[in-house]
């Protein structure tokens, strides 16, 4: 026993920036919370933000509204989702995406994973040549960005309409354009643990003046659209607007400045996030027993989270690796585990799902897979010892095994 041990919680983000505070307390002392809710001549925080966000995410139109997860449902119904349609999307991703297709009335079709954690391309193109699927509801699950250019071959040969889940890439790049800016529509969350943080929130982003305007409707527009910050003109709202089902789920002022602050400082957060990941990345590798992957050089990622597998090791001695770890305060989340527990459900879990799938490589692939967050709360030290102590348990639980 070497007896280190870590401290620090892996679920701590970062303070809100006295600018941010302080336009939130002008804010609140307005009492003008709601996006509509303005003078004469003002331009409500929450329009300010989809101005700056289609300006820095590089699109026409955007959406700021109440969830990711939201945001997904939206953007779905959006493109013309009716009740009973199939929506591929992977198989390995989070609770709130086959939710959302749930949520709008459609049927979640699971693709494979393959041994990057990227969706698998060739079951892909097979159940979108199979099946009746008219979207693939894409999720750039932890940061890991699949052939862009496969994808989109993929969907125009099968007339099916892409749409980005970038919950884990704000910011990243593949082959030089920005995640989000591949489909007809991305969808961002702002909870807490993604890489803007305004407790919950979520961004749409599109350059289709329809899809933006029925985003609108539905995110409950009252007809106030015109004050959206990085809308359609009038004309389009005309053609949809009374067809549209008011959903609300609209974004309140309040967070919108905690956001608009947020952005300015996305860049320079990458790169911390980056520097971290390189130091655990490293770290890991000290450990013959661990594969930690090589990032293609063609994808910009964000490292805001790290995984890595552990070949040939049984379930006993995946259990073993996390509980040891958690003692001495490193907690890795296993996505084998056979009961779904904070973050880490899985396609099998989500039982709601009317026909449920059998994905033998997916199973494959989270049965040895390890994730760890990686806040910006962590130093570079701190990212080391992390690494340490993964390595140590991995070389202990090996012993037994
Ligand atoms: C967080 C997350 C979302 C959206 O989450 P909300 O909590 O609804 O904002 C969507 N997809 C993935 C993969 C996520 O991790």
């Amino acid at each position: 026993m070497s007896g280190k041990r870590f401290s620090k919680s892996f679920t701590q983000q970062e303070p809100v920036s006295g600018e941010a505070i302080t336009r939130a307390v002008e804010i609140l002392q307005t009492g003008r919370l709601h996006r509509y809710n303005t003078i004469e001549g003002e331009v409500a925080e929450a329009a300010l933000l989809e101005r700056e966000y289609a300006g820095w995410q590089g699109a026409s139109y955007c959406l700021a509204c109440t969830s990711g997860g939201y945001a997904l449902q939206v953007a779905l119904r959006s493109c013309g989702l009716v009740p009973g349609d199939m929506v591929l999307t992977n198989a390995y991703t989070l609770a709130p995406v086959p939710g959302a297709i749930h949520g709008a009335g459609g049927k979640p079709l699971f693709v494979e994973t393959g041994d990057d954690w990227k969706i698998d391309l060739n079951d892909l193109a097979e159940k979108a040549e199979q099946s009746d699927a008219r979207f693939l509801l894409l999720s750039h699950m932890r940061g890991h960005i699949a052939d862009m250019d496969r994808i989109l071959d993929i969907c125009g040969q099968n007339r099916i309409t892409l749409i980005e889940d970038c919950a884990h890439t704000m910011g990243a790049r593949w082959k030089g354009t920005r995640s989000g800016n591949f489909g007809k529509v991305a969808c961002f969350s702002s909870q807490t643990y993604k890489h803007m943080n305004s407790g919950e929130g979520g961004l749409l982003t599109t350059d289709d003046e329809e899809v933006a305007a029925r985003a609108i409707v539905h995110s409950g527009s009252y007809m106030l659209y015109q004050r959206h910050g990085a809308a359609p003109s009038e004309e389009v709202f005309r053609k949809v607007r009374l067809e549209t089902p008011n959903m609300s789920g609209r974004m309140d002022n309040l967070r919108a400045a905690l956001l608009r602050y947020q952005i300015r400082d996305l860049d320079s957060n990458i790169t911390r996030w980056n520097e971290r990941y390189r130091v655990l990345e490293q770290g890991l590798r000290m450990s013959k027993e661990l594969l930690v992957p090589e990032r293609p050089r063609h994808e910009a990622f964000v490292g805001s989270s790290i995984q890595f597998q552990v070949p040939n090791a049984s379930a006993e001695r995946m259990q073993a690796l996390v509980t040891q770890c958690a003692r001495e305060g490193v907690e890795i989340k296993w996505f084998g585990e056979a009961e779904p527990k904070a973050f880490t459900s899985r396609y099998d879990s989500w039982q709601y799902v009317e026909e449920q799938q059998h994905l033998p490589k997916t199973d494959a692939v989270l049965a040895r897979t390890c994730d760890l967050r990686v806040p910006l709360t962590f130093d570079l030290d701190d990212c080391r010892l992390v690494a340490e102590i993964i390595c140590e348990k991995t070389a202990q639980t090996g012993r037994v095994d």
